[in-house]
């Protein structure tokens, strides 16, 4: 008797405790998505989704690069051959991550950038090919976009491979 009475008073207070945090989880995202850009246009603020919400959010593919670090096919994207003006967004956040004028044609079949807006990414090493890559994400909504190698065109030598399915391109305005 005394044991089940334990056993109900705990589970009570699991589900309390995780109640009190899907809250407060969701009043974060809440937050996150309500502040407004710095007037530079480059909006530094974190933005955090659970899982179930990118998977509303997000078509299949672009939740399987940007949530599960996926890549997709090479050629497959219509932003490889993009060449207007414009800006390069993240599909996740919508944080503009890349302009036109540092695209370039690799010929590796995914939209390459040989640099990105200031802060707009972040990277960490990855090992899933066993030799270690720069993989990067977005800044804003951790959102994974593709790696970055250093056999890229001057100025920077860099190259950014990233997933078409994971931007969202803005043609300049006129
Ligand atoms: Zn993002």
């Amino acid at each position: 008797m005394g044991v089940n009475i334990l056993w109900k008073t705990t589970m009570t207070a699991r589900h309390l405790l995780s109640s009190l945090f899907g809250r407060t989880a969701s009043a974060a995202a809440a937050q996150a998505t309500a502040q407004e850009p710095p007037s530079n246009g480059q909006d530094t603020s974190r933005m955090v989704l659970s899982d179930e919400q990118w998977r509303a959010r997000l078509s299949p593919q672009a939740y399987e690069v940007l949530r599960r670090e996926g890549t997709e096919r090479s050629f497959t994207s219509e932003l490889n051959d993009e060449k207007r003006a414009g800006t390069y967004h993240c599909a996740g956040c919508d944080q503009p991550l890349f302009d036109a004028d540092m695209k370039f044609d690799s010929g590796t079949g995914w939209p390459s950038f040989f640099t990105a807006r200031p802060g707009a990414l972040e990277t960490r090493t990855d090992y899933k090919l066993i030799l270690p890559r720069t993989e990067y994400h977005c800044s804003r909504c951790g959102g994974h976009h593709g790696h970055v190698f250093d056999d890229g065109p001057a100025p920077t030598g860099q190259r950014y491979c990233n997933n078409g399915v994971a931007l969202r391109f803005q043609p300049a305005e006129g």
